[in-house]
Formats: C-alpha cells, structure tokens, sequence
C-alpha cells in the first residue's frame, strides 16, 4: 500500500473544531488596530532573498540559519520569515510615504523559519504585526506598545511582562561595540562560532546568543545605557514617561537587544512565564535606518511581531474566553424527492436573509435525520414530508423547548421563520435579519 503522506515538520493543520479559536484573535487584532487608526497591507509570501539580506541583517539567526531558500533560474527567492521587511518593501514600491504621515499599516500572515520545532515554536508560524513609518517622537513608540498591549488585554491574557530597553542609534552603538569587543576579546574562543563572527560583525549580537556557554560569559557585559547619546538616552526617558501616563507597567531590561538587525532606539518584548521557554508573546521596536538602508528616503518607522500560535498557548492556559463557533440555525428534516426539492428551495431563502440553514444530502431515514439536527445543534428542524408538501403547511420545532409553532411553506415562509426566530432567540439573531428588524422598526416610527 502507498505511504500516507504527513504535513512537514513544524507546520500545523487548524481544522474546524479550533478554527474559531484563531478567527477570534484575529477578529481582535483587527478591530484593535483599526481603533488605533491602522490599515492593514497584504503582502506576497515570498519576496527576493536580498530584502531580507539587506534588512533583518546576515549576522542574525534568522539570515543565517532560518531561511526556506529556493533558487528558480537566476533569481533566488525566500518564504518571509517576518513581515516587517515585506511590508517596508511594499511601502516603499507604491509609494506610500508620499501620503499624510504617519503611515500606520497592520497584517496577519504566516512566516517561515527553519528552526527546530518544540511547543511554541514552529516552521510555518503565523503574526500579527503592526508598523508606522514617519514620526520620530517617542509618543509613537508608545503608541505602537499601547496598541500591543491593548490587544493582549482585549484578548484576555494576564500574567505578561513589557520589558523595554534601548538599544541605541549608529552613535552610540560604535562606542558601546568596542567595549563589548574589549570585554568579549578574553574569552573569545569559549564563545561558539557564530558568536566569534559576531565579534567582529555586530558583538551585541552575542548578548541574544541562545547558547549557555555563550549566556554565561555575556552575563557581566557592559550594558547599553550606560552608553547612550544624549538624544537616545531622552528619548527612551520619554517613552518611559508616556508609558507611565498610559499606566501601562514596565521594566527595563538592558539584555534586550532583539533578534533582528535592523532595531535601533525603542525595542521590547512582552514575555510570559506560564508556557515554558519560548515565553516571548510579542517582539518589536525602532528601525529609523531601515526605510533608508532599502533605498528609500530617510524615514523613522518602528514596529512589533506578535506571534500567534503563542498567544493561543496562553489564552488556552489561562482558559480565556473564544468565539462560540456558529451554529445551525434551522435544520430541514426531508423525506422523499419532492420534501427534498422543497427543503432546498425554502433553505436558500434562508441563507439570503442570513441564517444558516441545512437539509439531508445523504437519503438517511426519518430517524438518522433527526439524530445528525441534534448532533449538530440545529436551533430549529422542520420536518418536511408528503404530507406537508400536499398541504402547504409545516411544524417548527424550537429545539431548546421542544415547543412547535405552524408555519406555511409558499412566499411567506422566510418572513414568518424570521418571525419565530426573533420571538425566541432575540439575542442570536443574524446581523441581516436584525438590521432589517431594526429598519422595521424605523420605518413604523414614521
Ligand atoms: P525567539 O527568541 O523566540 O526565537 P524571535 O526574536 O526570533 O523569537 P521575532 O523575530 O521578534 O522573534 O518574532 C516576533 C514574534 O514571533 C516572537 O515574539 C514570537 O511570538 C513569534 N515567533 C518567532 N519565531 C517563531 C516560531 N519559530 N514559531 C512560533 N512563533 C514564533
Ligand atoms: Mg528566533
């Protein structure tokens, strides 16, 4: 027999029973960032290696081990391990910049990293992701962690830490890397390999180094602010001032330097420690030099990654609350081939006005029929037969009561239906249908 083919490693199926799972934090993450005036930006999932070369930097993790490279002709391209670099690109190929600024973007897309996969870290793993580009204050950095932070709470999570740092621009990173040379230079051949690179390239680098021998004799290196210019160091003041008028609680964490090459000033990271080792909920910051680095006019910007499997670990540990999945409004129990045609006829005058309605499409009997409307939770069956084709008229059977209320099957059907829906489930009535009750109700006000 031929071997049944599996997903890759490190990916997931979400299949229906969990789907509303995700189609509620999406649904947040939405509205959230629309109240914070953000648009969101499709953009390709493959983009050419270069811009992530260029952006997220070739001394991190991601450029150096993480990336699903494929070559086709001349050109090679990448699956995006983030969406920052993309969105930039985007940004600046339709000239975006050249509109009202800030420019405030959001997406919800997937990622791809070659890593090796464990709970809460994946090769296909999804974001929610948010960038502005054009204001250089620091009240928009704190507008960015708000709009992090007003999401997680929406979502119900508790429990998280916001640690901040600053990591600095060109400036001060020059003086702040030859201390760190200095005191790396001792014990530069304990540090592994990709550290020893990072030496030479970017030391700070080695302060995120995920290996312990390294974590360990990084653990006294210098700290940034001690050596921030006077412009960073009262922008990270400020930021920390707006943070406490918003009441949003943080601390500064001066070994946050971030994943990513292309931060500079404002980064952080809100962190849990209920879900093991990879607690790192949401990660972000100030890429002033990027826009320019790409080729585009110098343009401040700044932006975080949530990721999503994560939150969905948390919200699930702490038994947050999700989106009832939708249910059957009414199920149309039918016997023979004209019940059938008539259950089809009257359910797609249902589904127009916006309820969710659905009838046999197997030919079970009378009973299987009734028992899959139960299982399925339908709110409503009809049960449709020779006799009621013959004489036009029907039962509802409200399902919650058991209680049945008449119901005649020609052009008043839909209106009578809604009716009877209206009357016993005021409170689950679908957005068309209560808007025309609404309407209704104007119009009667007249
Ligand atoms: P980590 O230190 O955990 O590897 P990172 O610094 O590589 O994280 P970022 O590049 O900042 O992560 O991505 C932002 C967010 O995306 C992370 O905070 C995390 O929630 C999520 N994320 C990153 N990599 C993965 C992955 N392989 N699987 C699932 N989620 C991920
Ligand atoms: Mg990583």
């Amino acid at each position: 027999m031929a071997k049944n083919i599996k997903r890759p490693k490190g990916t997931e199926d979400v299949l229906p029973k969990t789907v509303s799972r995700w189609q509620t934090i999406e649904k947040i993450a939405r509205e959230t960032a629309e109240n914070f005036g953000f648009k969101e930006i499709r953009i390709p999932t493959f983009e050419e290696t270069d811009l992530f070369m260029r952006s997220v930097g070739e001394t991190t993790d991601v450029v150096q081990k993480e990336m699903f490279t494929v070559t086709a002709g001349d050109s090679s391209f990448t699956l995006r391990p983030e969406g920052t670099a993309g969105t930039i690109r985007a940004v600046m190929q339709n000239g975006m910049l050249n509109d009202a600024l800030p420019l405030k973007l959001f997406y919800i897309l997937s990622c791809f990293r070659h890593e090796r996969p464990q709970a809460g870290r994946l090769r296909e793993f999804h974001q929610f992701g948010a960038e502005m580009a054009g204001s250089p204050l620091p009240a928009a950095d704190a507008e960015v962690i708000s709009l992090a932070k007003s999401l997680l709470d929406r979502l119900g999570i508790r429990n998280i830490k916001l640690y901040i740092n600053s990591i600095g621009c060109p400036v001060c990173r020059a003086r702040y890397y030859d201390s760190l040379r200095e005191y790396f230079e001792g014990s530069k051949d304990k540090l592994c390999m990709t550290c020893q690179e990072r030496l030479v390239k970017n030391p700070m680098r080695i302060l995120d180094c995920k290996s312990e021998i390294c974590q360990e004799i990084a653990k006294d290196a210098p700290v940034i602010t001690d050596y921030l210019c006077e412009e960073c160091s009262a922008h990270f003041a400020k930021l920390q001032e707006y943070l406490q008028l918003r009441g949003i609680e943080y601390s500064v964490n001066p070994r946050i330097v971030r994943g990513l090459d292309y931060y500079t000033k404002t980064v952080f990271e809100f962190v849990t420690t209920e879900i093991g080792a990879q607690g790192t909920v949401c990660g972000g910051g100030r890429y002033d030099g990027l826009i320019e680095q790409l080729g585009g006019p110098k343009t401040p910007a700044l932006g975080f990654g949530m990721g999503i499997e994560r939150l969905l670990i948390v919200m699930e540990k702490q038994g947050c609350g999700f989106m009832e999945p939708k249910k059957c409004d009414v199920y149309f129990v039918n016997m023979g081939e004209a019940a059938r045609n008539k259950a089809i006829q009257l359910a797609s005058d249902l589904r127009e006005i916006g309820y969710f309605a659905e009838f046999d499409l197997v030919g079970r009997e009378f009973k299987p029929q009734m028992k899959y409307a139960n299982n399925i939770g339908a709110r409503f069956i009809i049960v449709l037969g020779d006799n009621e084709i013959e004489s036009g008229k029907a039962r509802v059977k409200f399902m919650e009561t058991g209680e049945q209320l008449d119901i005649t099957l020609d052009g008043s059907f839909a209106d009578r239906f809604d009716e009877i829906y209206y009357e016993k489930l005021l409170d689950s009535i679908p957005e068309t249908s209560a808007m025309k009750a609404l309407t209704g109700a104007a119009e009667e006000d007249k």
